[in-house]
C-alpha cells in the first residue's frame, strides 16, 4: 500500500529473512506454499447465484470459508499451474508467466480472484493481480526505488522524512501483489515482520521526538499482522500525548475485505483518532463485501480515504475515474489522491503520459461534485514529494484581474482585489488602537435623541 511518506529501511534487520508470519491461532504460522486446500472444501453450489464469478470459480467452497479472511490468506494463488487450474491460461500464457513470476512473484486471494472476468484477457482487475511478459519485456524502463525511499530510515521501519509525521513499516507481506506496486523491489525477500525489539527502537525513536503529531502505519500490508498483535502496538502509539493521530494504509478492504471484521473495528474504536487510506482502483471492486467492511470502518469511527493509482487499461479514462469515485461516495470513502503510476521498474506498461490524469481532473472537476475530485499527484523521483497536478484555469493574470476559464470553456473576468485594500484596513485598525485618538461613536453623539425617541 502506497502512503503518504516514504517507506523502508537502508538497515539490513534479521527481520528481513524470517519466515512470513500471520494470524491464527497460535499467531505464528508459515507463509502459504500457494498449495491450495480449495478442493478440499467441496459444498453444493447455492442455488440462485450460478451467475457469479464466485460460484464459477470457486462454487465449492463453503461460506464460512469463503467468509473467514485466515482461509483466503492461506489459499492465495501463488503458482502458474493453481493459476491455470481456476482460469485456463494458453501453453504459451503459462510459459511466459513461469518467467515473469521468477522476477516478480504471483499472490492473488481467491476473492480477488473472483472479481476476474475469465473470459476477457483485457479485464481491467486482471491487469491489476495477473503477471504479464510486459514486466520483463519492459523491465529496463524505470527504476527500482524512485522515491528514493531508503534514504530516510531513522531506525529499521521507521521513515521520518516530513517534520511533523513519521511511517512505520511493520511488514512486507501483502495479501496480493499488485502488479502495479511501487515496492516491487521487497518481493524478492521473502515475507517478514519486524521483530518486538524493532518495533520498541520505533516508539523510543517516536516518544522523544515531540514534533512527531502523526504515524502512519504501513508495509506491504499492516493487517496482515493478527488484530492482537496490531493492537499492542497501536495501543503503545496511543499513549505517547504529543501523537494525535495515527493512520492505516491498507489495501484489505479491495483485496480481502473479509479482514475488516467486529474484532479488528473494536480494536480500532478504542485508539481514535484513527483514519485508514485504502486502495481502490477500479469501480468494480466496489462489491457489497468491500462496501460493508468499509461501512464497519466508519461505523467504528474511522473515516476511510482513498488512494488510486492511474493505470492504462483499468482506469485511465474520465468515464472510468468518475464511475469508481462516485462508487467511493456511496460508501461514504472520499476519494484522496489519484497518484500517476511512479515509474517502477516492471510497471511501464501500466503508466500513462501525465496528460491523461490532467485531462480526467478537468474532464471531473465541475462536471461533478467536488468531492467526487481527488487530486492528482506526481511523486517526484529522488524523493521530492508529492506534486499535485491540474489543468490550467488561469488564462492570464495581471494586478487588477484574472481571466479564468470555467469547467464548460467560458472565459470569465475577476477582479483582483488589491493588496493595499489589505494594508490600508490595516492601517485603519492600527489607529484605532491609538491610545492618545478620541472617537465619538455615533450612537454616543445621538444618544440624547435616541431617548426622546423612545
Ligand atoms: S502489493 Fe499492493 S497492497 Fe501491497 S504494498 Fe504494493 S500496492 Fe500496496
Amino acid at each position: 500500500m502506497k502512503t503518504s511518506v516514504a517507506t523502508k529501511s537502508q538497515f539490513t534487520s534479521k527481520s528481513e529473512t524470517r519466515p512470513a508470519e500471520i494470524n491464527s491461532g497460535n499467531e505464528v504460522e508459515e507463509e502459504p506454499p500457494g498449495k491450495s486446500a480449495i478442493h478440499s472444501d467441496l459444498e453444493e453450489e447455492p442455488p440462485g447465484h450460478r451467475d457469479s464469478n464466485r460460484y464459477r470459480l470457486f462454487g465449492h467452497i463453503s461460506d464460512s470459508n469463503w467468509n473467514d479472511w485466515k482461509w483466503h490468506f492461506r489459499n492465495r494463488i501463488t503458482t502458474v499451474d493453481r493459476l491455470n487450474e481456476i482460469i485456463p491460461l494458453s501453453i504459451e500464457e503459462q510459459s511466459q508467466l513461469r518467467l515473469v513470476t521468477m522476477r516478480y512473484p504471483l499472490s492473488v486471494t481467491p476473492y480477488y480472484l473472483s472479481l476476474i472476468n475469465p473470459d476477457d484477457p483485457d479485464d481491467p482487475i486482471r491487469k491489476q493481480a495477473i503477471p504479464t511478459i510486459l514486466e520483463i519485456t519492459m523491465g529496463m524502463m524505470g527504476q527500482e526505488d524512485p522515491l528514493e525511499e531508503r534514504r530516510d530510515s531513522v531506525v529499521p521501519g521507521l521513515v521520518h522524512r516530513y517534520p511533523d509525521r513519521v511511517l512505520m513499516v511493520l511488514t512486507n507481506m501483502c495479501p496480493m501483489l499488485c502488479r502495479h506496486c511501487t515496492r516491487k523491489r521487497e518481493w524478492r525477500n521473502g515475507g517478514w515482520v519486524r521483530t518486538p525489539a524493532e518495533i520498541e527502537a520505533m516508539l523510543d525513536y517516536i516518544r522523544r521526538h515531540k514534533v512527531i503529531r502523526d504515524v502512519i502505519i504501513s508495509g506491504g500490508d499492516p493487517l496482515t499482522l493478527s488484530t492482537r498483535r496490531l493492537e499492542d502496538i497501536i495501543s503503545r502509539i496511543r499513549k505517547i500525548r504529543h501523537v494525535e493521530i495515527i493512520r492505516l494504509g491498507t489495501r484489505f478492504p479491495v483485496v480481502l475485505p473479509q479482514r475488516i471484521d467486529d474484532e479488528l473495528c473494536n480494536m480500532l474504536a478504542k485508539y481514535g483518532p484513527i483514519w485508514l487510506n485504502t486502495h481502490f482502483n477500479h469501480v468494480r471492486e466496489i462489491t457489497p463485501e468491500a462496501a460493508e467492511a468499509c461501512d464497519r470502518l466508519v461505523r467504528s469511527g474511522v473515516p476511510v480515504n482513498n488512494q488510486s493509482v492511474l493505470l492504462r487499461g483499468v482506469n485511465d479514462s474520465v468515464e472510468a475515474q468518475t464511475q469508481l469515485c462516485h462508487g467511493l461516495l456511496r460508501i461514504k470513502v472520499r476519494p484522496y489522491y489519484l497518484f500517476q503510476c511512479d515509474e517502477v521498474q516492471g510497471t511501464e506498461h501500466l503508466r500513462t503520459p501525465v496528460e491523461i490524469g490532467m485531462r480526467i481532473i478537468e474532464g471531473m472537476r465541475g462536471h461533478t461534485s467536488g468531492l467526487a475530485v481527488p487530486t492528482f499527484v506526481v511523486d517526484l523521483s529522488q524523493g521530492g514529494g508529492k506534486i499535485p497536478l491540474q489543468p490550467n484555469y488561469v488564462l492570464a493574470r495581471t494586478k487588477e484581474e484574472l481571466l479564468l476559464k470555467n469547467y464548460e470553456g467560458h472565459v470569465f473576468r475577476y477582479r483582483n482585489p488589491r493588496e493595499q485594500t489589505h494594508s490600508k484596513l490595516t492601517a485603519v485598525a492600527s489607529l484605532l488602537n491609538e491610545p492618545e485618538l478620541h472617537f465619538e461613536s455615533e450612537g454616543a453623539r445621538n444618544a440624547d435623541r435616541v431617548g426622546v425617541r423612545s
